[in-house]
């Protein structure tokens, strides 16, 4: 590539929750492209230890910073993906939890509108709560609940989604929107309290594993690497505003997670229930037609290898 070309590629790019699970990755992967990265957090549910390898890269800036506030920064691309994704961790504080989706789409929309640009919205599958339609296509408008537990978040995200649209049809702005389906892997915080984290640190700690209800509820799980491929791919995609499903089809009932978290580890660890929390969905798989139609994209790591590389990590941090 000439010198003239990298400079028209070399992008700014601002990444909120950038000290995140998924964030870190992403500014991994945009800074190995050549960009320059802004990462904005407060650290609620991220850490500066995700970051900690960037820090001092000539083309890597730190911030922290609330995204409820108001925020400024000449950028070219803007990725939102402030927001606490554990449900623990987004039922800590329900009212900040939709002031994060709901005002942090607004900073990050208004900011694209004045300074021109593209946007990408960190959406959810729960947007179509415990879904009636399965798998899930990007036309089904969903089956949420808006009073319970988890609607801070499942309605946050859609609120969200709802603003991003609306920003595209009344002021123009450039936006991209993923519905991300259960992402894994190295860097996700030992204590979030996400089915797959939880799993493997009782596995290498010799403790019960803990299953919410009887197991049979099913998700599917995407390896974080193939996610930040859609993430780029579908961003620097032309003329497809979303919203777009990413995630790997391979659908698990909870049991059989377990199952394979205890072969992997080779851990004696025993299987205890717990009570199912209020709302859990029952079903969920993407269906990825549309990303494999429009971007060409499909996962590549099944669940074994990504489960193995995720293990390797826990171990090196337990
Ligand atoms: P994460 O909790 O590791 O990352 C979220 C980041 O946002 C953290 O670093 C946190 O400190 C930061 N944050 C939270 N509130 C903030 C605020 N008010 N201001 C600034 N920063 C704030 O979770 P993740 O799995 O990396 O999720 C990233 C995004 O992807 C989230 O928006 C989440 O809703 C979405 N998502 C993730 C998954 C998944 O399976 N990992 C699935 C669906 C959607
Ligand atoms: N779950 C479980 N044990 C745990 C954590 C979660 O059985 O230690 C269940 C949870 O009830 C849900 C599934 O695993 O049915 C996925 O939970 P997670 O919080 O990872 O994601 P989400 O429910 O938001 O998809």
């Amino acid at each position: 590539m000439g010198l003239q070309q990298q400079r028209e590629s070399r992008m700014k790019i601002l990444v909120t929750g950038g000290a995140g699970f998924l964030g870190s990755h992403l500014c991994d992967r945009l800074l190995a492209q050549g960009h320059d990265v802004v990462c904005l957090d407060n650290l609620f549910t991220g850490a500066k230890s995700n970051v900690a390898h960037l820090i001092g890269h000539p083309r890597f800036e730190w911030v922290r910073h609330d995204v409820t506030d108001p925020f400024k920064f000449e950028v070219d691309r803007i990725y939102n993906l402030a927001c606490p994704a554990s449900p623990p961790h987004y039922q800590f504080n329900p009212i900040k939890t939709v002031k994060t989706s709901v005002l942090g789409a607004i900073h990050c929309l208004g900011l694209a509108k004045r300074v021109g640009a593209r946007v990408f919205q960190a959406s959810t599958s729960e947007v179509y709560g415990d879904p009636a339609v399965h798998p899930q296509p990007e036309s089904y408008w969903g089956h949420v609940n808006p009073i319970g537990i988890r609607s801070c978040y499942d309605e946050g995200k859609r609120v969200a989604e709802t603003l991003f649209m609306d920003y595209h049809r009344q002021n123009g702005v450039d936006i991209r929107i993923v519905r991300i389906f259960n992402t894994y892997g190295p860097r996700m915080n030992p204590n979030d309290g996400r089915v797959v984290s939880n799993f493997i640190v009782e596995a290498l700690k010799g403790e019960d594993i803990t299953i919410y209800g009887d197991g049979s509820q099913t998700r599917s799980f995407c390896y974080v690497d193939d996610l930040v491929e859609g993430f780029v791919r579908f961003m620097e995609h032309e003329g497809f505003t979303g919203p777009m499903n990413l995630g790997n089809p391979g659908e698990f009932t909870m049991l059989q997670l377990a199952e394979h978290v205890v072969r992997l580890t080779g851990s004696r660890s025993r299987i205890a229930f717990k009570p199912l929390p209020a709302d859990d969905p029952r079903q969920r798989q993407p269906d990825i037609g549309l990303a494999r139609r429009t971007l060409g994209w499909e996962p590549k790591v099944g669940l074994d290898e990504g489960l193995t590389r995720t293990i390797e990590y826990f171990r090196s941090i337990i």
